[in-house]
């Protein structure tokens, strides 16, 4: 199929890394920069494990013991919100996909509404420095924005610098050893995927070892030039 006739359909990117990578941070990086939408299928999962809704319930053991949730689960959830219409302006897919079949059922969605990946970028980190990394991050419960103790403090102690909130919370699932559980998952199941996009010709590497911003501008750079 040709494309080059018909206008350019909204960017889909996909962010892979391991748990503490940054995937979340600098998706929302993307969306400040480009208007994209962060679908992050922790935090769908998150939501519905906190709306108590069936998908929760069945999830929530297994997000706290850092395994994986099934992809039935995740593919109902994700496949609904990518049908809504603020997705037209482009996504930034975090924590997904997460398995081979997650990534084929992937491809098969968005062939159908004739959309393809424009660039799943790879945050190239050190695993051991993860655990420190998770160990240490805390979110604004009212927006979201995501902190840590040594790496990205609020200028004024325990306030959000987005939105003023004064409550933080921590996730259960970050602790030593769930984490752990969540670094042998994304090993056996998840970083096959990495081969998975550089055979279709989409992978680009970012070394997210770097400060925030650094790798932020290099994940702009893809973006932009990926989506032009
Ligand atoms: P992180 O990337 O830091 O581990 P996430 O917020 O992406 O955190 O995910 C938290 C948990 O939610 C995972 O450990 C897993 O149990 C579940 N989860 C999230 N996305 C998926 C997915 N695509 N497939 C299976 N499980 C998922
Ligand atoms: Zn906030």
């Amino acid at each position: 199929m040709d494309g080059s006739m018909t206008p350019r359909s909204a960017p889909v990117l996909i962010l892979l890394g391991p748990p503490g990578a940054g995937k979340g941070t600098q998706a929302r990086m993307l969306e400040d920069r480009f208007g994209f939408v962060q679908l992050s299928t922790g935090d769908l999962l998150r939501q519905a494990v906190a709306q108590g809704t069936e998908a929760g319930r069945l999830a929530k053991p297994i997000m706290e013991a850092g395994g994986l949730v099934t992809d039935e689960i995740v593919l109902a959830i994700l496949g609904e919100r990518l049908t809504q219409p603020d997705c037209s302006s482009g996504v930034v897919l975090d924590g997904f996909p997460r398995t081979t079949a997650q990534a084929e059922a992937l491809d098969e969605m968005l062939a159908q509404s004739g959309q393809r990946i424009d660039a799943a970028i790879s945050l190239e980190v050190d695993d051991v420095q993860m655990v420190q990394r998770i160990a240490g991050r805390f979110t604004c419960a009212k927006c979201g924005e995501g902190y840590h103790e040594q790496f990205k403090t609020p200028q004024v102690k325990d306030t959000c610098d987005a939105c003023g909130g004064t409550e933080m919370t921590r996730r259960a699932d970050d602790n030593a050893a769930t984490v752990m559980s969540r670094l042998d998952a994304y090993h056996a199941q998840t970083a096959p995927l990495i081969d998975y996009y550089d055979r279709r010709g989409v992978l680009r590497k970012v070394d997210a070892m770097r400060q925030i911003k650094v790798i932020g501008e290099s994940i702009a750079d893809v973006v932009a030039s990926e989506t032009a």
